[in-house]
């Protein structure tokens, strides 16, 4: 049993008529974006997820290895959840000739409808905002990775499946959709690949959620699996309590109430600003805060919060009654939507609010013409919710700096910076180990969403509580399960 890479010398990822199935890490090995794994059978092949990657493999042009095998070779799609980095890359796929199902939740299929527009939009404003440029070298212009069409054709390709209902996706690979908590409509997916005689199951976990969070139900119990491909994203952390972390967003509530000034909460439009609002809410019902004017400024995260009221089923059981006595767990008392521009700006001459906007990492939305207005102001209070990844105007804001670049702008940092970990959709390394021990018979364990780091330690966690064997695949690795005796051999792409 080891903790390490296993290696494979001399397993030939081919297909044997001793094989199964084999499974190909096509995105998401040794990083924590652009998901997508190849299940290939002798009869037909699955792509399960569809993300899109950092920077890099963007290109529209075809990239070789990008899907494995032509698009429309490929049988369906099966999606864990709606985030860009498991999704982003759907238009992209349509585009180059899928022509096949996506299978996931009602609530994937609704926040898609949300994100993957924007993902496009987002899109075809880089590559204009490219284009400004080598048009002015005199170079070649670029296409955008896809366009607003693109991501509307990958919509109608989506069929949605209630969890704990089996799906037959082709003719030997059923799957089957598990609560895994995280965001709405988020979901494990089980997966049994058959022959006439022999079966396999495995377990895709996608981004497993907290069993301490607010809104939505912990993630459903799988207590069977022949292995599991996991997550590691925070194999190496543990996340502060939401105890603690509700405790220090009421001092701040508190402090900027007593000072008459503003809070702003970069926020990500789906899941953490209606997280947000819904602590807001029951702060007020509690009387642990004064209600004030809270604003959330985002059109997306206004559509988004609307999607939650719809998909009930991902919510916890306190959750699920208050909606059914009628109540809007989202609306603190005061609660404005700003949907236009000039609503936006309007919000600039308010004292005393609470202000909610995107982008959840402070790189462009309206979130930027707050900062510029109140940043330099002392007293004012910016609370950082989420993961600000390097090289962005949010994770310069938490490391200190005294002043930041916005719009053209120098403004300097008199405002009060808070960050507030807890409140992550990712189970911390301890969360990661009990939905782990959740399985009977420690199954095998293929780690997969994570930076080395956190997956080196957890890959070493696991092994400490007992023998089990655990592989870290390489981008192009492939898994080979046979038709039965061991679970898999693992083929490194480099050997
Ligand atoms: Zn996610």
């Amino acid at each position: 049993m080891t903790a390490h890479r296993v290696h494979a010398p001399g397993a030939s990822p081919k297909l044997t008529e001793t094989d199964l199935f084999r499974l190909r890490f096509l995105g998401a090995a040794r990083e924590v974006t652009g998901s997508r794994y190849l299940l290939e059978t002798h009869h037909s092949t699955v792509l399960l997820e569809c993300g899109l990657g950092q920077a890099g493999g963007r290109a529209r042009q075809s990239v070789p290895g990008r899907w494995g095998l032509p698009p429309e070779q490929i049988d369906a799609v099966v999606l864990t959840h709606a985030h860009i980095d498991h999704t982003g890359m759907l238009p992209r796929l349509v585009a180059d000739g899928y022509r096949g199902p996506v299978y996931a939740t009602p609530g994937t299929e609704d926040l898609l409808g949300v994100l993957l527009p924007d993902a496009a939009w987002i899109q075809e404003h880089e590559a204009q905002r490219t284009n400004r440029r080598l048009q002015r070298q005199g170079r070649p212009l670029v296409e955008p990775l896809y366009t607003l069409e693109d991501a509307r054709r990958a919509l109608g390709r989506v069929r949605s499946h209630p969890v704990d209902e089996r799906v037959r996706v082709t003719g030997d690979v059923t799957v089957r959709f598990r609560h895994t908590g995280h965001i709405l409509g988020a979901a494990s997916i089980e997966v049994w690949v058959r022959d006439e005689v022999h079966h396999r199951r495995f377990v895709l976990s996608g981004d497993i959620g907290r069993t301490d969070a607010a809104l939505l139900r912990p993630p459903d119990p799988l207590p069977t699996a022949d292995f599991v491909v996991m997550e590691s994203t925070y194999g190496d952390r543990e996340h502060r309590s939401m105890e603690d972390t509700l405790r220090e967003f009421r001092g701040i509530l508190d402090d900027a109430d007593a000072r008459g000034e503003n809070v702003l909460i970069p926020v990500f439009a789906v899941g953490r600003a209606q997280e947000i609002l819904y602590h807001l809410r029951r702060f007020e019902q509690e009387g642990s805060i004064r209600p004030r004017p809270v604003f959330l400024d985002s059109p997306m995260a206004i559509d988004a919060t609307e999607l939650h009221q719809r998909n009930r089923a991902c919510f916890s059981d306190e959750l699920r009654e208050l909606i059914g006595s009628g109540e809007d767990p989202f609306r603190p008392q005061q609660l404005e939507l700003t949907r236009t521009a000039e609503e936006s700006m309007a919000i600039n001459d308010r004292r005393g609010v609470v202000v909610l906007a995107g982008s959840g990492m402070c790189q462009g939305g309206r979130i930027m013409h707050h900062l510029k207005h109140h940043l330099w102001r002392p007293g004012t209070h910016v609370v950082i919710v989420g993961f600000q990844a390097r090289g962005t105007t949010g994770r310069a804001l938490v490391d200190g700096a005294k002043m930041v670049k916005i719009r053209g702008q120098r403004i300097a940092v008199k405002a009060e910076i808070h960050t507030l970990g807890g409140f992550s959709a990712h189970a911390d390394r301890s969360g990661l180990l009990d939905w782990l021990d959740g399985f009977h018979d420690a199954p095998p364990v293929v780690l997969v969403h994570g930076e080395p780091d956190a997956q080196d330690a957890l890959a070493e966690a696991i092994v400490a509580r007992g023998p089990r064997s655990v592989s870290i695949p390489e981008r192009g690795d492939v898994l080979v399960v046979p038709r039965s005796g061991d679970a898999f051999r693992h083929a490194s792409a480099r050997s």
